[in-house]
C-alpha cells in the first residue's frame, strides 16, 4: 500500500487556500482517485454542501459536526483522498484523526487559517502544521499597502476589532468584515471602552 501523506494549505483570509485545495482535488479526480471533502457545519458563509473556487470549480462537501465523524464517512466512501476545509473550526480531536487517516495510507489535504484575527495560532492548526508532510503557506495582498499579507484584520463598525469584541456582533454582521493585512498594518483595536457608544451594542454603560 502507498504511504499516507498530510498536506496542509494555510495562510490568512483571501490567500486562496480553498482555490488551492480544489485545484489539488481536481488533479486527484483526474488521476481517478476516490475523493471525499468535509467541512465543519458551523461555517455558514457559503452553501454548506458545496465548496466553490473563484474560478468556478466546485466539489460537493460533506458537512460534519466534529472530527470524530470523519473516519466513518471516509470508510463508507472508500476514499483514498480526504480533504478537510476550514480546519481551524474543528475540535481538538482533528490532528489525531488526520494522523489516523494518513496511517491508513490515505492522502489528507487540510485547508485552514493559521492565525485568528488577533494573530494568535488558530485552534489545532499549529499541531496540524507540525504533523504535516507538506505545507503550503499562501499570502494575500495587504489592503493598505499592497505588500504580501499574512494576517487577517477584523474590522467592526469600521474600526480595527479589539481583543474583547464578541465573535458575533449583535445587531448586524454587516458591520463585521475582514481584510488581508501585512504585519505592519495588522491592528488590534483598543479596549471596547474606546469604541463609540453607538457601536457598542452589547452593553450599556
Ligand atoms: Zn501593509
Amino acid at each position: 500500500m502507498q504511504g499516507g501523506w498530510i498536506h496542509v494549505i494555510t495562510g490568512c483570509m483571501f490567500s486562496g487556500k480553498t482555490d488551492e485545495l480544489l485545484r489539488l482535488l481536481r488533479r486527484a479526480e483526474i488521476a481517478g482517485r476516490r475523493i471525499v471533502l468535509v467541512r465543519p457545519t458551523l461555517d455558514d458563509r457559503t452553501r454548506p454542501e458545496v465548496v466553490e473556487s473563484r474560478s468556478g470549480v466546485a466539489f460537493r462537501a460533506r458537512p460534519v459536526t466534529g472530527a470524530a465523524a470523519i473516519p466513518a464517512i471516509v470508510t463508507t466512501e472508500r476514499s483514498s483522498v480526504v480533504a478537510i476545509d476550514e480546519a481551524q473550526f474543528f475540535d481538538p480531536e482533528l490532528p489525531e484523526i488526520v494522523e489516523l487517516l494518513a496511517a491508513e495510507g490515505r492522502t489528507v489535504l487540510v485547508s485552514g487559517l493559521d492565525q485568528d484575527f488577533l494573530g494568535r495560532p488558530f485552534n489545532t492548526m499549529p499541531s496540524l502544521l507540525a504533523l504535516a508532510d507538506q505545507v503550503t503557506k499562501l499570502t494575500a495582498i495587504c489592503t493598505v499597502c499592497g505588500a504580501d499579507a499574512t494576517r487577517t484584520q477584523r474590522m467592526v463598525g469600521g474600526r480595527p476589532a479589539a481583543a474583547d469584541d464578541p465573535l458575533i456582533v449583535v445587531g448586524g454582521m454587516h458591520d463585521d468584515r475582514y481584510e488581508a493585512r501585512c504585519r505592519a498594518h495588522h491592528v488590534i483595536g483598543g479596549a471596547r471602552g474606546a469604541i463609540p457608544l453607538a457601536l457598542d451594542l452589547s452593553s450599556g454603560s
